[in-house]
């Protein structure tokens, strides 16, 4: 059974799922597919008025739902509630912003097109198949759900395996807030099972977020079926301390950037590269900081952050920390595995991270972090984009001249100056690179799964 919910703060299973049957799967299908053919004849107006309801009852219900959520992979109930919240949000600026986004444009004159009237409209596309990670369960899905719905389309959510209960719970939560049955329905499914649906000709598009292996196994049928693919998957991102930066401030930040979710975020800081005059300063702070984080009960309020979410995610950690540590990485603060149940792993801070080891090159989604003294700005920009990946970026200066050319020469999706990296609703959101391509919020993320049809009047 490898459908289940497991309480990564004891390990113990809580509740297991049979995988849906062919029939059971068939009959979601048709589902999605028949809610596809009543949503795209619906206005913007009704599904604004949906999604608005659907907000209510996520905001009504955000307590239980952040109990779901850290029960099931063990983040912070402060966090899982915010989360909630957050895709509330969402669900709201896409019920505002969606008919303005989506509005049809005439791209040039129609005259020197021999045309007496052109336009270009955005229309739905049809059923996408939404393959979604554990580590943020609601917001990785709403942040599809609610411009692909806005724009249309219906979606069928494959979920991750270990959050069963949350991908049932968004399932319905649509239906009661008003749209068509069948508009987004939840697929109890195992990862294998993912790549024959993209043979279906009523599956039109797949988005995935989550692995670059996970990844390139879906774009590589959907590419088979000549279906649009948008993949969201990992990073390594850099974070990068400049000598005009208010060096306290950026040590706060960057403990917050690589705990955050107990380091499993795409977009956590992984890589910190410090320029040697405040490097000294930046790192006694850093690892003060880390240090004082505490992991625990993610109910109790106290707790910085809680387990990870999977035993599995855990082993993975600690053989990167080990295969660092066994070609000579300096382990600065955290690096043991606690006693006892749970997934717990501790804030960690490594340095001396060489290209031998595997923690130079591979993401790890836990709370580990690496520091490397950089000479100067290029070399921090140099180190920066030798990466397989380039999902966003943190930089912290104040000079103008430095502020320019990071922005122009980090390879990745986002540059943040002075700030944490994070998703807006209405700020695109991808990566570059193993990072994936396509973005999601954002009149460019709705953009990703419509038909863009000329329509040409003589
Ligand atoms: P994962 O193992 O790739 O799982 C993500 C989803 O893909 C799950 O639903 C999983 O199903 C499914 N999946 C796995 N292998 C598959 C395959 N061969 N074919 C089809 N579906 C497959 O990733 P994860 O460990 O849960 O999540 C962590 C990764 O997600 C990290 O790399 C992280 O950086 C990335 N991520 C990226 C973003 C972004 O926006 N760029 C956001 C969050 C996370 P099962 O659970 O059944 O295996």
């Amino acid at each position: 059974m490898t459908l289940a919910t497991v309480d990564p703060t004891t390990g113990k299973v809580l509740k297991e799922f049979a995988p849906h049957t062919p029939a059971e799967v068939e009959a979601r299908v048709a589902a999605a597919d028949a809610a596809f053919r009543a949503l795209a004849r619906t206005t913007f107006a009704q599904r604004a008025d949906w999604m608005r309801r659907t907000a209510d009852l996520l905001e009504a219900e955000a307590d239980e739902v952040a109990d779901l959520i850290t029960t099931e992979m063990g983040k912070t109930l402060v966090s899982a509630r915010y989360e909630a919240l957050k895709s509330a949000t969402a669900m709201r600026f896409f019920a505002d912003h969606a008919e303005r986004y989506l509005a049809p444009e005439r791209p040039v004159d129609p005259a020197t097109v021999g045309s007496a009237e052109l336009a270009v409209r955005f229309d739905p596309i049809g059923v996408v198949l939404a393959v979604m990670p554990w580590n943020y369960p609601l917001w990785q899905c709403v942040r599809f759900a609610a411009p692909a719905l806005m724009a249309g389309n219906t979606g069928l959510l494959k979920h991750a395996s270990n959050v069963p209960q949350t991908a049932l719970y968004l399932s319905d939560l649509f239906e009661r807030g008003g749209f068509p049955a069948g508009s987004f329905p939840a697929l109890l499914i195992e990862a294998r099972d993912v790549s024959p649906l993209l043979e279906d000709r009523r599956i039109r598009a797949a988005t995935l977020t989550g692995s670059v292996a996970a990844g390139a196994a879906v774009a590589e049928a959907a590419g088979r079926n000549i279906k649009k693919t948008v993949l969201e998957l990992g990073g390594t991102d850099v974070f990068i301390v400049l000598p005009s930066a208010d060096v306290s401030r950026a040590a706060e930040a960057a403990v917050t950037a690589r705990v955050q979710n107990s380091g499993q975020s795409c977009i956590a800081a992984k890589r910190y590269y410090v320029h040697t005059e405040v490097y000294d300063e930046f790192t006694a702070r850093f690892v003060e900081g880390m240090a004082a984080t505490t992991t625990g009960d993610p109910r109790d309020e106290a707790t910085t952050f809680g387990p990870l979410a999977t035993g599995r995610g855990r082993r993975d950690v600690e053989e990167l920390v080990a295969d660092a540590v066994a070609k000579g990485a300096t382990v600065l603060t955290g690096g043991v595995t606690p006693q006892g149940p749970g997934f717990f792993y501790p804030a960690t801070v490594l340095a001396d991270v060489t290209p031998a080891m595997r923690l130079y090159r591979e993401e790890c989604f836990g709370p580990v972090a690496c520091v490397h003294r950089v000479s100067d700005l290029d070399e921090a920009i140099r180190l920066a984009n030798d990466s397989d990946f380039g999902l966003s970026s943190s930089v912290w200066t104040t000079e103008p001249h430095e502020i320019d050319r990071l922005a122009r020469e980090i390879d990745a999706g986002g540059v943040f100056v002075n700030g944490l990296t994070a998703s807006f609703p209405g700020v695109p959101f991808g990566g570059v690179k193993y990072s994936g391509y396509g973005r999601e919020l954002s009149a460019f993320g709705i953009r990703e799964f419509v038909n863009a049809k000329t329509v040409w009047r003589a």
